[in-house]
């Protein structure tokens, strides 16, 4: 099949070049923004295999992705893994496949990783501290992870992203704290306003909410920051300061419209494309998966679906009724 590669735009004139592929639903974490505590995972059948993941993958690299970021669930219990990484990087003209994890198994995988050729990596840190880092993930432990940030950096993998859920009242005691860890490993970092995705009952998002300001403000008291000029065309701000190679970020869906610019989709475990992850918008992709002309035509078809942009309301009941671990954050 040789179809010429041509590329994404959407009904509001944006280019889509960036793809994140949730290849599982499952998580070895049950971090309390995220999952229930007694999480009800997909059906296997529900959730597309290692051939049907490449498959998808290409389709969006042939109409001109240059990234692709892998999440779930948590990536790293996928039992693929490393050959899916080799498969999708082996694509063309695929510029960048990066990985979004918690850490937990990257004190063996980081290595691998590395050699199947994987890019970059975010590694999620909500806490540095052993007991509230248990509280907020349910299930892990934080000397695995810190053993994952070693072992990342020891595999020779540059620009890592430390990504940290601020939580009102729960870790924004530590604010200061990651910033001076994430300085002293020279690791990027940034701050994530809570996202109403799901419905949770562990806390009230409301009274929990720290805006992506307030965060700012706090670091501002210690290390003065400057406003970088670098734009990913995704949802973060970045600053960076005087006296560290850092760039610490704020990526705020309440307090800061970053649709305008938004660049990116995103595939479900289950093969759903969501145009908006604010938005039930989707398309069906996973039957498709063997008929690559189809494949590539429905992919086409759906960016006129690409919602302006997304309302969250923290007050209101949320109407997504997916989790983050479907959505692939
Ligand atoms: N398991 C991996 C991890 O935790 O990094 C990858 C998937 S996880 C869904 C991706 C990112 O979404 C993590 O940084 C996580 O903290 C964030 N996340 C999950 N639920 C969220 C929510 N309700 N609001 C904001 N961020 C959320
Ligand atoms: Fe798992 Fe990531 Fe969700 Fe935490 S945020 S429960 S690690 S998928």
């Amino acid at each position: 099949m040789s179809l010429p590669q041509t590329t994404l735009v959407d009904g509001h004139g944006r280019s889509v070049t960036y793809l994140r592929l949730s290849i599982t639903d499952r998580c070895d974490f049950r971090c309390v923004y995220c999952m229930s505590e007694d999480m009800t995972f997909l059906p296997r059948s529900q959730v597309m295999d290692a051939d049907e993941l490449v498959a998808i993958a290409t389709a969006f690299v042939r109409q001109g992705v240059t990234r692709i970021r892998l999440t779930g669930g948590e990536p790293l219990i996928h039992p693929d893994l490393l050959t899916l990484v080799s498969r999708i990087k082996a694509l063309p003209s695929l510029r960048e496949l990066t990985l979004t994890t918690n850490g937990a198994r990257l004190d063996t995988l980081a290595e691998p990783l590395k050699q199947a050729g994987l890019d970059r990596l975010n590694i999620s840190l909500d806490s540095l501290k052993p007991d509230r880092f248990r509280r907020l993930t349910r299930t892990g432990r934080l000397d695995k992870v810190l053993a994952g940030i070693d072992a990342a950096q020891a595999a020779g993998f540059a620009r890592i992203k430390l990504n940290t859920v601020m939580l009102r009242g729960r870790n924004d005691d530590e604010i200061l704290d990651l910033v001076r860890f994430a300085r002293h490993r020279e690791l990027d970092l940034a701050f994530i306003e809570e996202m109403p995705l799901g419905d949770i009952v562990e806390h009230d998002r409301a009274l929990s909410f720290m805006p992506s300001d307030a965060v700012l403000s706090r670091i501002e008291e210690h290390f003065p920051l400057r406003r970088s000029a670098e734009e990913t065309g995704g949802p973060a701000r970045y600053y960076r300061m005087d006296d560290s190679p850092i760039r610490v970020g704020v990526i705020s869906p309440h307090s800061n419209n970053f649709c305008g610019s938004c660049n990116r989709v995103r595939v479900t475990a289950s093969g759903r494309l969501l145009l908006c992850l604010g938005n039930d918008n989707a398309v069906e992709l996973r039957p498709l998966a063997g008929q690559p002309e189809r494949l590539e035509q429905a992919i086409d078809d759906a960016m006129i679906h690409k919602p302006e942009r997304h309302h969250f309301s923290l007050n209101e009941p949320t109407n997504i009724v997916r989790f983050m671990n479907l959505t692939g954050g």
